[in-house]
């Protein structure tokens, strides 16, 4: 029998040889071809699998996922299923084969436990407004990116004047069509309009993002993908920056941050973490003299220090800014022919909560205290927030929640006739077993035990905090050792490779007062144990455990490459805890 002949390609060269190697697989074991595997390799493939993926769970401490999960009981079963929650949570749709009514139970949750009104309503024909302050989200099928990426696209879309309107062109035609005497069937049509803005204003309908210098890069990924301008972008080289170095800065503050204008790249932190709030409303004020809207992004629990921005105080001290250069509520015009107008917002406030909306309304309940950082909607002018689900809770798969108020979504014209299925959501076809992780989790849970689950991660920092600080004085070395106030994360210089593998230590450069210095922080999940803290300790203790860091001079490429071209935004390569 001949051999069968398929079009492909062979490889150019051993991919074994090509790609990073990894402890414990044999790469050989994995490859794939045009024959089934053979039984005999799939189980020593499946073999290395699970060593590989047991031990390196066993040890992980280094980035703020929860490793301790408990869902084959209830839902292995689905993993025999395809569950798609395509289009809106809130409308049934003709894909059954969904898990939306799960998924609605577990936002109305987080609705009440964000302060948010609930449960979520859209009834525009109905004679009392309240439905319009009730929340409106979704489970994500991506993580906290998504729900970044919604909230920054919303965000832009409302400052920026869009609009949905019924498209009067077919009403035309089926009129003219209809002169003849014959009847014509108008299907009704939805267009997005974009609102001008007026000469005497032409900077009004441009927002300007404004984020700190410990955010996540989702937010960068999120300015490129939706083509947002930062403050940056915009002021730097066109008029003076707002900030006067040093005295605009916080202590700390390194130079390295600032362009060659003299404009920060990011707004600001302190050496917490936190956004630097006096400088954030300088810079905003900057921007709203100037007659742009604002998109603030604050970060509940920064991805590398682990620290909370003070939302509530930033958004009081920016509210009197936005009421004395009329943006705290504006008119934006869509149809001035007809004198059809809105009013609307001009600016957008989002909560990047990737890990921290999930358990610090647990921490509020359990302290008590007056000067907690509130981030939810309790604060008035708070328009979306996002979470990851696979980080503090822990889940299977990325997944999270993206949540605003009903009013601040872009919605067709108030007609009963568009309460179909809105195309509302980012992704297509969603995942719809994240919904079942999530209610899983919370269904076993009340809100006492997720408290002491708090608590155990607190108390879990305060004695690594403690170990380290040990440990620095047993080795007579300083360690970096830091900690931001109520965050689960612990920084300190950054030990040898192997150690770094072995607990999957995330890695960080680190510009503190002027000098380079090589981080490492570990994150204090409800799966991290003391027993694992006091192994890292030994393991640390180790002569060859720290590395020199020798203050090495890095080599730019001084030539300009592309003298003519517009600067864009600030990449950053480092700082932000995801290599
Ligand atoms: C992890 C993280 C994100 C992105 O979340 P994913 O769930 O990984 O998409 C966004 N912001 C912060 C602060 C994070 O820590």
């Amino acid at each position: 029998m001949a051999e069968p002949n398929y079009q492909v390609t062979a490889a150019a060269k051993d991919p074994g040889d090509v790609y990073p190697k990894v402890p414990g697989i044999d790469y050989n074991d994995f490859k794939l071809s045009s024959e089934r595997m053979p039984q005999e390799q799939r189980n020593r493939a499946l073999e290395q699998l699970y060593r590989y993926e047991s031990v390196q769970k066993e040890n992980f401490m280094g980035y703020q996922s929860n490793q301790k999960l408990d869902f084959k009981d209830d839902l292995s079963t689905y993993l025999n299923y395809h569950i798609n929650n395509i289009g809106d949570p809130f409308v049934s749709g003709n894909d059954t084969l969904n898990t939306k009514f799960v998924e609605r139970a577990v936002l109305d949750y987080f609705a009440a436990l964000w302060n948010a009104q609930w449960p979520h309503e859209y009834t525009p024909d109905s004679p009392d407004k309240t439905w319009r302050d009730s929340y409106w989200g979704y489970i994500v099928s991506m993580g906290c990116t998504e729900g970044n990426i919604y909230g920054l696209w919303n965000a832009r879309d409302y400052l920026a004047g869009k609009f949905i309107l019924e498209d009067p062109d077919v009403w035309e035609k089926a009129r003219l069509a209809s002169l003849n005497g014959r009847r014509a069937a108008v299907e009704p049509r939805l267009i997005y309009y974009q609102a001008k803005a007026p000469e005497d204003a032409p900077n009004k309908y441009t927002p300007i993002a404004f984020y700190s210098q410990d955010t996540h890069y989702s937010i960068i990924k999120a300015m490129r993908v939706l083509d947002i301008v930062t403050f940056n972008e915009e002021g730097s080289g066109k008029f003076d920056c707002p900030l006067i170095y040093p005295d605009d800065y916080p202590p700390g503050y390194s130079v390295h941050y600032l362009d060659k204008n003299g404009w920060p790249l990011e707004v600001p932190s302190d050496q917490d973490g936190c956004i630097y709030i006096p400088a954030l409303k300088k810079l905003a004020e900057a921007f709203l003299k100037r007659g742009y809207p604002i998109i603030v992004n604050f970060n509940y629990g920064t991805t590398f220090k682990g620290a909370y921005d003070n939302v509530a105080g930033a958004i009081s001290e920016i509210v009197p800014i936005l009421k004395q250069y009329g943006f705290y509520e504006r008119e934006v015009e869509y149809d001035p022919a007809h004198k059809k107008s809105d009013i609307r917002t001009g600016f957008w406030f989002h909560v990047d909560g990737a890990l921290g909306a999930a358990y610090m309304p647990f921490l509020e309940m359990a302290e008590k205290s007056k000067d907690f950082p509130v981030f939810d909607f309790r604060i008035k002018e708070l328009q979306s927030i996002a979470m990851s689900g696979h980080k503090w809770i822990g889940a299977p798969w990325p997944c999270g929640i993206y949540m605003t108020k009903v009013k601040y979504q872009l919605l067709p014209p108030d007609n009963p006739m568009y309460i179909g299925s809105p195309d509302s959501t980012f992704a297509g076809s969603r995942n719809g077993l994240s919904p079942l992780v999530l209610w899983d989790y919370l269904s076993k849970h009340s809100y006492q035990d997720l408290i002491n689950k708090v608590m155990y991660t607190k108390n879990l920092a305060e004695y690594a905090l403690k170990r380290l600080k040990e440990l620095e004085k047993h080795l007579g070395k300083d360690l970096w050792v830091e900690y931001s106030p109520r965050s689960l994360a612990l920084r300190f210089k950054q030990p040898n490779a192997s150690i770094t593998f072995k607990y999957s230590l995330s890695e960080e450069i680190l510009y503190v007062n002027n000098e380079k210095r090589a981080y490492c922080h570990i994150y204090m999940m409800e799966s991290v144990t003391p027993k694992l803290i006091d192994d890292l300790i030994t393991d640390l203790e180790a002569p060859d455990a720290f590395l020199d860091q020798p203050d090495e001079e890095i080599a730019y490429r001084k030539e300009i490459v592309a003298p003519d071209a517009k600067r864009g935004i600030f990449i950053p390569q480092n700082g932000r805890g995801f290599k």
